[in-house]
């Protein structure tokens, strides 16, 4: 199962304490995935198709929660993908409940059918909240913490992401807008930081547990990577000076032979020649008598002048 589909179904089992978070939340689906006709009868059949069994549940209880009416809950096979299924939750509302229409902020007083958020539905922060959760659970998807952070929303409505952004910029998340070549508007979050935030805001605990530990791991491995770079560059540095001295010393006793060079020099000259993979503190373990690691740096740095001196003389 995707991350999305986890996320999404997380958020589907939570109900809102509050009645009017629980409308909210219930506008959010409903106008993003609702579909509204009448019956013959001149009855307003509202349908709300939604992803998973989990979503549907919670619209179904939503509804019965809020208004006394009786929802049904069908499943079908999607014809437009092979195999997924999707969950019907089907209301009639009599002529003489058509104010639910407008409660619920689908339907404005001229009869209009409409998506946006009515503004009642979104003027407290625990409001904004639900409604938000809604419209994730109805629009949204989120990459796996694994790879490339990405969080989006999309939709077919001009304005609703505008105001989506607008609410989410309220709680400090900020999410960009672009279009697709196919027209449809795209609301997404690329920062890790704002989708965790995003994550915490609309209350799915688990999804922000899994996704904060991927985080951690993923810095840790970075800092490591950082780490080895370091040694490496170090490893590198030490090998130049090291062929730097090998040649200097080579040259060196070429033109004026082992014995030319001063006593203090000739025994660390062989040992650099004999042992060019060790470290300075190595070589200082194999002198007579041993040196320290500085004691070692200071006289291979004189040996070093000396023997350009030396070599510059010619
Ligand atoms: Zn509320």
């Amino acid at each position: 199962m995707s991350f999305s589909n986890d996320v999404r179904n997380e958020l589907a089992r939570i109900i809102p304490e509050k009645s009017c978070c629980q409308k909210a939340e219930l506008s959010a689906m409903v106008a993003l995935k609702g579909n509204l006709q009448t019956d013959p009868v001149g009855a307003y059949i509202l349908q709300v198709e939604m992803d998973s069994a989990a979503a549907a549940r919670k619209v179904y209880r939503l509804m019965k929660n809020l208004y006394e009416i009786q929802p049904t809950v069908s499943m079908r096979e999607n014809r437009r993908f092979r195999k997924t299924r999707v969950y019907l939750v089907t209301v009639r509302i009599l002529p003489e409940q058509n104010w639910i229409l407008g409660d619920l902020g689908l339907m404005d007083q001229h009869g209009i059918i409409r998506q946006e958020p009515r503004a009642g539905h979104i003027r407290k922060n625990c409001c904004r909240r639900a409604y938000i959760r809604g419209v994730f659970i109805s629009r949204g998807s989120i990459n796996r913490p694994e790879g490339t952070y990405h969080l989006e929303m999309v939709f077919s409505e001009a304005r609703l992401p505008l105001q989506v952004q607008k609410i989410l910029s309220r709680f400090h998340i900020e999410a960009r807008l672009s279009e697709r070549k196919n027209g449809l508007l795209v609301l997404y979050i690329k920062e890790s930081e704002a989708i965790v935030d995003f994550l915490r805001l609309v209350g799915a605990s688990s999804a922000l547990l899994e996704f904060e530990n991927v985080r951690i791991i993923k810095s840790v491995r970075n800092q490591v990577n950082r780490q080895v770079n370091c040694e490496t560059a170090n490893l590198a540095r030490m090998v130049d000076a090291s062929v730097r001295q090998v040649e200097l010393i080579e040259q060196l006793i070429e033109k004026e032979g082992i014995k030319g060079l001063p006593h203090n020099f000739r025994e660390l000259a062989l040992l650099r020649i004999e042992h060019p993979d060790s470290t300075l503190r190595e070589l200082g373990t194999l002198l007579d008598p041993p040196l320290s690691k500085s004691g070692v740096a200071y006289r291979m740095r004189k040996l070093e002048e000396y023997a350009q001196e030396r070599l510059q003389d010619t």
